[in-house]
């Protein structure tokens, strides 16, 4: 048996002060897991149960890379966001077991296409397309817990050209990430490789051609990506 073309490359990420890479399996995203967030999109921040998404594997992009402002879009948001490595697996993960599923953390940036996104939401159709396009999520070097332990508390922060755009806690998470884990985990089996990027705080807005943006997490580092021009 053969393959009618070559497989894909292994998406994968770096690890801070190391050469290993770890292989990604899938990225899931939460969607309003910040009160202040919840309410500049036109909705009431709540404990209802949170709510998923994913982007594809193959949509991660490295620290400093530039990447062209995406096609069919007039409105392309950041979204700073603190991003959890699965390393074991495991389904029906109780909370207080969860954080032992957890390889690391990074700092990551949700693109979206919002205008792609909000019109979906309004139809009632998926938001694929304003959320999984290619280059959609920048995630700097991911930190063991090992050296970082598990971060529930620290700046959360996103500037633009020195600009500051977001600013917040990571303590004003609704949902942490262990309440993550374990909620996804009783959904579907969770795999080493899988990536959740938990959700943005208030202050998302557009970036254009020519803008750097970096996201810094308190004890995590930054993550810089450039705009470049239209493809
Ligand atoms: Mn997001």
């Amino acid at each position: 048996m053969g393959y009618v073309f070559d497989p894909a490359p292994v998406p994968s990420l770096a690890v801070a002060g190391s050469v290993d890479r770890i292989p990604v399996r899938r990225i899931f995203c939460i969607g309003r897991n910040y009160a202040a967030h919840a309410r500049e999109m036109g909705k009431d921040p709540d404990r209802d149960p949170p709510f998923f998404f994913l982007k594809p594997a193959d949509s991660v992009v490295e620290d400093g890379a530039t990447i062209p402002y995406p096609p069919e879009t007039e409105n392309f948001h950041h979204e700073a966001e603190l991003v959890a490595v699965i390393g074991t697996g495991g389904r029906d993960i109780p909370t207080e077991r969860a954080l032992e599923h957890v390889w690391g953390y990074a700092v990551g940036n949700d693109l979206t296409r919002r205008d792609l996104q909000l019109k979906a939401r309004d139809q009632g159709r998926p938001w694929d397309l304003g959320k999984g396009f290619d280059r959609s999520a920048p995630i700097a070097p991911v930190y063991p817990v090992s050296a970082v332990g598990h971060p529930s508390k620290g700046s959360i922060r996103l500037t633009v050209n020195g600009e500051v755009r977001q600013q917040a806690d990571l303590s004003e998470l609704i949902w942490s990430v262990p309440e993550i884990v374990s909620i996804l985990s009783h959904s579907m089996e969770l795999r080493p490789g899988d990536v959740i990027m938990t959700g943005t705080p208030a202050g998302v807005g557009p970036l254009v051609p020519g803008d750097i943006c970096v996201v810094s997490i308190e004890g995590l580092g930054e993550l810089t990506t450039r705009i470049g021009p239209r493809e």
